[in-house]
């Protein structure tokens, strides 16, 4: 089945798109985790329509009750990566979805790794990419930071060039879920605290709090979840620092895929990100209907 719209992101962005492309009949899904930032605001008392503050977590479960009520999917779910053959093909945690276009919606971008000296090695060994760089590590030995599921994911796209791979945790407890748990059988697992990464041109070392220290060909970056500036990579969509860039229709540089929100790095409002989604919907709508 191939869905008309796919949002990545059931924040206010991502639903607010979805009110509009269900009441424009396109088949919606919104795929999203349940940490947008309006949980984190208590209070909100600048948003439209209301005369009282009202809760962040109010305001979003409405808006889920809201987009549901008007026929949208909602799923609750991690992308982990986004492709783009005659249609997109959107893979997550717990399944894998197929649409004629594609919102990322998916908020602010996430905070870098904390591990030192990881800019310094960027292009020289340390890669957000597997797609674009895993190609350079055949069977050499590669190295992914992470602890979730989107870490397990780029280290199996690595399989492919390379058997050699470890999954370095920094430290954090493992967080996988039941679907990948299976695939870190075929991967080792370092989770001592990273104090820094070393090398003279390009990184050969992780150095380790504890003392020690293992030697890498690359690191590959997928810490916590899979971020807009993750898919941008993997796509290549065109950013704006760590914003995606987006013209006045909310559209990227790729057919098909838009952007709203917080990712845009726009003013980061309750508004803002509710008017982007609308005005991506309508493009949206127009783009699936140019494919009939
Ligand atoms: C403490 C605080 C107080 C605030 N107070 C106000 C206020 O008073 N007024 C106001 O207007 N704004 C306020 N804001 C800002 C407001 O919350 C944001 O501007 C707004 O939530 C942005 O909406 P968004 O949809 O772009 O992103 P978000 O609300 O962050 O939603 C992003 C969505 O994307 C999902 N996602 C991300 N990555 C993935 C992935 N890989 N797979 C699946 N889903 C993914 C997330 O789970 C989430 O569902 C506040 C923010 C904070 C942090």
């Amino acid at each position: 089945m191939i869905y008309d719209a796919i949002i990545v992101g059931r924040g206010p962005a991502g639903l607010s798109c979805s009110i509009y492309t269900v009441r424009g009949n396109l088949k919606t899904l919104v795929i999203g985790k349940k940490d947008s930032m309006l949980l984190k605001a208590d209070k909100i008392e600048n948003y439209y329509g209301f005369e009282y503050p009202v809760s962040g977590k109010e305001l979003l479960e409405t808006g889920v009750k809201q987009a549901q009520r008007l026929g949208a999917e909602v799923v609750e779910d991690e992308v982990v990566s986004i492709d783009k053959t005659d249609v997109f093909e959107v893979v997550c945690v717990n399944g894998r979805y197929r649409a004629k276009t594609v919102l990322l919606a998916t908020g602010a971008p996430v905070v870098k790794a904390p591990v030192k000296n990881l800019e310094r090695f960027e292009g020289s060994g340390v890669s957000y990419c597997t797609t674009c760089d895993g190609f350079f590590y055949r069977n050499k030995k590669a190295g992914v930071l992470g602890y979730t599921d989107f870490a397990v994911h780029e280290a199996m796209e690595l399989m492919a060039f390379t058997g050699d791979i470890t999954l370095y945790t920094n430290g954090m407890p493992l967080k996988i879920s039941d679907s990948h748990r299976d695939s870190l059988s075929r991967l080792k697992i370092s989770d001592k605290k990273i104090k820094e990464l070393d090398g003279q041109d390009k990184i050969e070392w992780i150095v380790f709090e504890d003392g020690s220290r293992d030697s890498v060909d690359g690191l590959f970056v997928a810490y916590g979840s899979a971020s807009s500036a993750s898919f941008a990579l993997r796509m290549g969509i065109a950013m704006e620092g760590k914003s995606i860039k987006v013209n006045d229709k909310m559209e990227t540089n790729i057919p098909g895929l838009f952007a709203a929100g917080d990712c845009t790095g726009v003013f980061k409002q309750v508004s803002v990100a509710v008017g982007q989604g609308a005005i991506a919907s309508r493009q949206m709508i127009e783009f699936v209907r140019k494919m009939k």
